[in-house]
């Protein structure tokens, strides 16, 4: 199988085939998955940038499908956000990303687990129970999960703010993600209760590299940078390649980086290697 770029998403062919499989045969499959144990969470680190320090791990979910292999989260949920499948997927992903929080934090008791939150899922009536269930049930304190909420999300959704807050009574943190990427009006910086921006990878794939190229990539990333410090906001920066970028962040006091030069996105197991501090002694 292979996924090609269709209009602005992809579409999935089976190779050599000219018709796409529809949405009909990912949406049928995507209703048993959960049940067929098909989906699986990777664990992609995050770092402290000066002293290079695991702080925490992003889930990022992959759907195992029986026949057209690995499927990535880009052509999935937006399927899964129309049909409302994201609902209960989204809350597997909370209790399973909770419960390997939970193992790590006995190891590295600092260690904060990020998980995405759809807008779906983020309008649910009862988003705090859900979030609360999953800690309980994995006897993970509140303060080493962290709800990653994508900048459109806090704009578009109707009383965003009374959810933020329930969320931050709760004791979780609110990072709001791929900052820079959605809305101009930064209002919503000082108003919202949130602990932390996540700078997307395009406004720092240039950085440290050639300077007529970098230069206003670079004073956009400071720019921000300083702006959030200022509203006593933590930084991640995504996307981290290259060496050049990593030592232009460090120069430039970003907090956290996360990116395939400081390990992929990969299996519990896997990263435990990387890391052997996450394992038990
Ligand atoms: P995101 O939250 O912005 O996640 C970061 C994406 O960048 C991930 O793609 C990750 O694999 C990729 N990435 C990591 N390091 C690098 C790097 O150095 N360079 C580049 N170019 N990319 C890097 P992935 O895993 O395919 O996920 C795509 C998106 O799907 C995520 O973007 C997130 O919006 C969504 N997603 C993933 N898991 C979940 C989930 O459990 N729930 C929800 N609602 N959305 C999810
Ligand atoms: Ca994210
Ligand atoms: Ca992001
Ligand atoms: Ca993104």
């Amino acid at each position: 199988y292979q996924a090609k770029r269709q209009g602005g998403g992809y579409a999935l062919y089976r190779t050599g085939a000219s018709e796409p499989l529809t949405a009909m045969t990912l949406e049928s499959g995507l209703h048993r998955a959960l049940e067929r144990q098909e989906f699986r969470l990777e664990y992609q680190p995050q770092l402290d940038t000066r002293t290079g320090e695991l702080v925490g791990a992003e889930a990022l979910l992959r759907w195992q499908h029986p026949e057209l292999g690995l499927i990535l989260p880009g052509e999935f949920i937006p399927l899964a956000e129309v049909t409302g499948l994201i609902v209960p997927i989204g809350a597997w992903v909370l209790r399973q990303a909770c419960l390997q929080a939970a193992a790590w934090v006995k190891q590295v008791p600092h260690l904060r687990m990020a998980v995405n939150l759809s807008a779906r899922q983020f309008q649910q009536p009862d988003l705090i129970s859900t979030v609360t269930r999953a800690m309980k049930a994995a006897g993970l304190e509140p303060h080493h999960l962290e709800l990653e909420l994508t900048e459109s999300m806090l704009v578009q959704v109707q009383d965003a703010e009374t959810t933020l807050e329930r969320l931050k009574e709760l004791g979780v943190r609110v990072v709001v993600d791929d900052f820079g990427t959605g809305y101009s009006n930064l209002a919503y910086l000082k108003q919202y209760p949130i602990d932390a921006l996540k700078i997307d990878a395009t406004f720092t794939a240039k950085v440290g590299g050639e300077l007529a190229l970098a230069m206003r990539d670079e004073v956009l990333v400071k720019a921000v940078m300083n702006l959030a410090h200022a509203l006593d906001l933590a930084v991640t920066v995504e996307g981290v390649e290259r060496p050049e970028q990593l030592e232009f962040l460090r120069r430039n006091n970003c907090d956290y980086v996360q990116g395939y030069l400081l390990g992929p996105p990969q299996e519990a197991g896997q990263l435990m290697k990387m890391f052997p501090e996450l394992a038990a002694q």
